[in-house]
């Protein structure tokens, strides 16, 4: 057999995944066609806002047309409940008596309450199938299942392991470092092969066996792939994740609102989920459209229609488009996406997130993976307030061995090699526990937190 056909055998679910990109162009313009016709009739959120725009449905042709229609953030979605008294903004889809549970992103930036009804659970948890199939989970397997209850993501999940037919692993506790320990009695006890979680739960999970003494590799032995998602993971410490835990390490990119993209097993990027979602990258000032290549803001489209439906939602996120394709053979864009834009912040006059730093602290073998904040000293809203010559300062978590005098002077150099800013590096014993880790830290709060 061919590479390309063994591939499509095993690694590939289905024959969509490498349709040619004028096809999968085609069927977009028509999704994107039908869903803003199908919002306009259906969902007033949407009408009233194409009407204030002098924007009719039927102008929109393609993804040029479409770019013109106002985006959509979290504030306005905010304002639209208040404004209604309760839950329904008008951007929700379901038949009279339909019933649906309010589900809950992880309130990163302001916690958001989406309708998922059964057609919408259907929908994501069927596309999501494929993220879980690249990343290796297979009918029958034991899967561990750790996102909590109240979040969206529960409801695709527990739909995608009913539909594969899995045996479903769940520890007792939430997603938070202090409930770590029932995480590695659950990997201990019940040996899941699958486990899919929040990249600082991963962490904390490791922090743990060291803590107990236990070896990485003795916990980890029964499991076969492990997917994170929620923080972005560099080429260095997704390889150092998978020597230390001895397992295969994928990440996944996704939103609730409707974003699903997954890395294939080249690591190169996300493959955007042509099917699911449409991702325009723009400029975060002007919101113009952004050519491949060029990072900016990530605007999301969902094609589910059902629940509540996500037309040019500002994700926060920045992001960009992978020019090359990908040498899996598979013709769904690659995307990358970096940080949120909250945490985005200047050293030396110009702008960097987290993951421009994370870049470089990777590069020093005895910091790979190794937790650190930067501390900013005037938050995201101002950046263009802050001291052209401040330089970028870092709070990292004192490594378990090496010099700290060497370290951080290899660090500073790397800093100063890769991002061209001078570095104020700082040691610390611990960082702040959070949910998602804490990749900036306001000035003011560090101090606090210096106080206790
Ligand atoms: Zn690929």
């Amino acid at each position: 057999m061919r590479r390309d056909q063994e591939k499509v055998a095993t690694e590939f679910m289905d024959q969509t995944e490498t349709w040619p990109i004028e096809k999968l162009r085609r069927l977009r313009r028509r999704r994107l066609r039908a869903l803003v016709r199908y919002a306009y009739a259906n969902l007033p959120f949407y009408r009233r806002r194409y009407d204030e725009a002098g924007i009719a449905p039927e102008s929109v042709k393609g993804p040029v047309d479409f770019a013109r229609l106002p985006m959509v953030t979290k504030a306005d979605i905010r304002r639209a409940r208040e404004d209604s008294g309760s839950f329904l903004t008008g951007m929700e889809s379901f038949p009279n008596g339909d019933l649906a549970t309010i589900g809950m992103t992880s309130g990163t930036t302001g916690t958001d309450f989406l309708y998922c009804n059964r057609k919408w659970r259907q929908f994501q948890g069927g596309r999501l199938l494929r993220a879980y199939w690249w990343a290796g989970l297979r009918p029958g397997m034991r899967m561990m299942l750790t996102v909590p209850a109240w979040h969206c993501w529960a409801a695709e999940e527990s739909y995608l392991a009913e539909r594969f037919g899995v045996v479903g692993v769940v520890p007792w506790g939430t997603f938070l470092p202090r409930f770590a320990g029932n995480f590695v009695d659950a990997i201990r006890d019940l040996r899941p092969e699958f486990l899919s979680m929040f990249l600082p739960m991963l962490y904390a999970v490791q922090a743990e066996c060291r803590r107990r003494g236990l070896a990485l590799h003795e916990v980890f032995a029964g499991v076969r792939c492990v997917l994170v998602v929620g923080a972005p993971l560099t080429p260095a410490s997704r390889q150092k994740l998978e020597a230390d835990l001895g397992v295969d390490v994928y990440t996944g990119a996704g939103a609730t609102e409707g974003l699903i993209a997954m890395e294939c097993s080249e690591h190169r990027g996300y493959h955007l989920f042509v099917d699911t979602c449409y991702l325009e990258v723009v400029d975060p000032p002007t919101g113009a459209l952004l050519p491949p290549g060029e990072r900016g803001r990530l605007v999301l489209t969902a094609f589910n229609p059902h629940g509540t439906v996500y037309i040019r939602f500002d994700t926060g996120d920045l992001g960009r488009v992978v020019k090359a394709p990908c040498a899996c053979g598979r013709t769904w864009p690659l995307i990358e996406v970096y940080d949120r834009l909250d945490n985005m912040f200047a050293a030396e006059g110009r702008e960097f997130v987290p993951y421009d730093v994370r870049l470089c602290v990777d590069e020093i073998p005895e910091l790979t993976g190794v937790p650190f904040s930067v501390i900013r000293s005037v938050p995201r809203v101002r950046a263009d307030r802050a001291s052209p010559t401040s330089p970028l300062w870092l709070a990292i978590q004192r490594p378990l061995s090496g010099n700290l005098r060497s370290l951080e002077d290899s660090l500073a150099a790397e800093i100063g090699r890769k991002l061209r800013v001078k570095a104020a590096i700082q040691w610390v014993e611990e960082l702040p526990a959070r949910w998602k880790g804490a990749p900036v830290i306001d000035e003011m709060e560090w101090k606090e937190i210096a106080r206790g």
